[in-house]
């Protein structure tokens, strides 16, 4: 096994520490060796940190910056991340599981956040309002301070990236809570902040248990705003902190997100997008393609398609998977995946039938084989529920508002998708799926610009694109009278 360092601590206020609550085991999924320990934060680690973006805030150190100079310091820690790809790369797939090539793709993308928002640092200007010739008045928008950001395992990298950047360029400072299962690779975020001469205190990143430093941070009285994706329960706490002390949170909590396929769509280009949709990340991803509805007269042709797709994925570490490729690495935990390998053993129970995969892999790791589902109907609970997993349900529809009702059966509401070659169609179904995204003719379309966020139990709040400039920012009125 490639080396990692064996000891990994937290980074408070400009220094490398341990932390109060000892330490935990980080084991590698691929084969289900332990990789490293990481310190472990507790309250008290969580207060300094708090206490010390607050300073930097405070201070102005970076608020009262030009924009244009907090923007090139974000700039240069994206460029940072890239330059040390190498070595990021690796223990993100040692510790994450995803294939070495997926880990990269996710590095890059997370130094994409810091371009797009280091460019947008200057974008964020008021405007002047008139009010008749005896006054002058103003808006500005003026950062919150300390931004609290709790980050889940899926995307450790790319998840902080996408709320660090936008919160650094709008000139907050931040404590950031990385997730227990993979801790390891946010470190080069507290070396990024270094490297682009961010002021001491001002990125602040700590592991900790989620019901001890992720609910200590949470409910810190000097913590002005939080960030969260991750699970409804989880959620739910976080958002009843954020209303105790009266800050305004972002919640990403995931979907159940659908593909509507219609009669006339082309069914090579859903072939190759349904591999990224279900089976990149091993499924662990929140706006993951886990419902196909598909037009009974085309059903059967596309299960088979599928199941040909989920049989060709080689399976194995990603670790030994660098090239660009039709593979799946292990899921995040053994605990992950018996979750998931139980939702799919109830929903055979249930009536539907499992055309490709289905099982745990009989191999050291956290393996679930890629897996498709059919006969799967509305009311069950695979179709309702986030497995988080390499399983695809395929659920029948006969005409096009069965589809639509179908696809908003959930309570979630993430993203949604359909395919088809009918503008009409398209457009109409685009407007009815009630979600936060709606991809046409592909899976995972746009980027880092295209806002992304939640109806319904996916949450609140939109992260990337510009609309995500405003969680970090409050809106300031100056009225001024004029003396005649
Ligand atoms: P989780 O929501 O419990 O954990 C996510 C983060 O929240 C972690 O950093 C965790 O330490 C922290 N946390 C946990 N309890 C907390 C609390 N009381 N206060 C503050 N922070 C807290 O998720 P999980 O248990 O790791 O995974 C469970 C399920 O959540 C998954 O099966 C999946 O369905 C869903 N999930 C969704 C996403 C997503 O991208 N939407 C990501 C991860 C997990």
């Amino acid at each position: 096994m490639q080396d990692v360092k064996p000891n990994w601590q937290n980074y408070v206020d400009g220094s490398w520490i341990d932390g109060g609550a000892g330490r935990i085991d980080v084991f590698n999924p691929g084969t289900g060796e332990k990789l490293a320990e990481q310190a472990l934060a507790d309250a008290g680690d969580v207060d300094r940190a708090v206490t010390a973006a607050r300073r930097v805030h405070l201070s102005g150190a970076l608020s009262d910056l030009r924009p244009v100079e907090r923007g090139r310091m974000v700039q240069a820690m994206g460029r940072y991340l890239l330059g040390h790809i190498d070595e990021i790369a690796p223990v993100l797939t040692l510790e994450q599981g995803k294939p070495l090539w997926e880990a990269r793709v996710e590095i890059e993308g997370a130094a994409r956040y810091f371009e797009y928002y280091g460019n947008q640092a200057e974008t964020v200007e008021g405007r002047s309002i008139p009010l008749g010739a005896n006054y002058f008045d103003f808006t500005t928008y003026e950062p919150f301070g300390v931004s609290a950001q709790i980050i889940p395992w899926n995307y450790p990298v790319e998840m902080t990236a996408r709320s660090l950047s936008a919160a650094l360029a709008t000139g907050n400072t931040a404590v950031i809570k990385t997730p227990e299962l993979t801790p390891l690779t946010n470190a080069w975020f507290a070396h990024a902040a270094e490297a682009a001469g961010l002021p001491e205190g001002a990125v602040n990143i700590l592991c900790g248990l989620g019901h001890e430093a992720g609910a200590a941070l949470s409910a810190h009285p000097h913590v002005n705003q939080i960030v969260f994706t991750g699970s409804v329960p989880t959620g739910v706490a976080i958002a009843s902190a954020a209303a105790r002390n009266v800050v305004p949170c972002v919640l990403e909590l995931g979907g159940k997100s659908a593909a509507i396929v219609h009669d006339d769509a082309d069914l090579d280009a859903f072939e190759n997008d349904v591999r990224w949709g279900i089976y990149f990340n091993a499924g662990q991803v929140c706006s993951a393609m886990s419902r196909v509805i598909v037009h009974e007269s085309r059903h059967d042709e596309l299960v088979e398609r599928i199941a040909g797709v989920a049989r060709s994925l080689s399976v194995g570490p990603g670790i030994e998977r660098a090239e660009f490729g039709a593979n799946m690495g292990p899921m995040v935990s053994e605990a992950q995946r018996d979750r998931a390998a139980g939702m799919v053993s109830d929903a055979i129970a249930a009536g539907a039938t499992a055309a490709a995969g289905g099982r745990r892999m009989n191999i050291p790791g956290a393996y679930l084989e890629p897996t498709l589902l059919t006969g799967v109907t509305p009311d069950m609970n695979i179709a309702n529920e986030e497995a988080f997993a390499p399983v695809l349900s395929v659920l029948k529809f006969r005409d096009d508002a069965q589809a639509i009702e179908i696809a908003n059966g959930t309570p979630y509401g993430l993203v949604g998708g359909v395919f088809t070659r009918d503008i009409d169609r398209a457009t109409q179904a685009a407007r009815q799926i009630r979600a936060g995204q709606v991809f046409v003719n592909e899976w995972y379309a746009g980027g880092v610009e295209t806002p992304f966020g939640g109806y319904g139990k996916s949450g609140y709040g939109r992260e990337k694109g510009r609309e995500a400039l405003w969680n970090y920012v409050q809106t300031k009125n100056v009225a001024i009278r004029l003396r005649s």
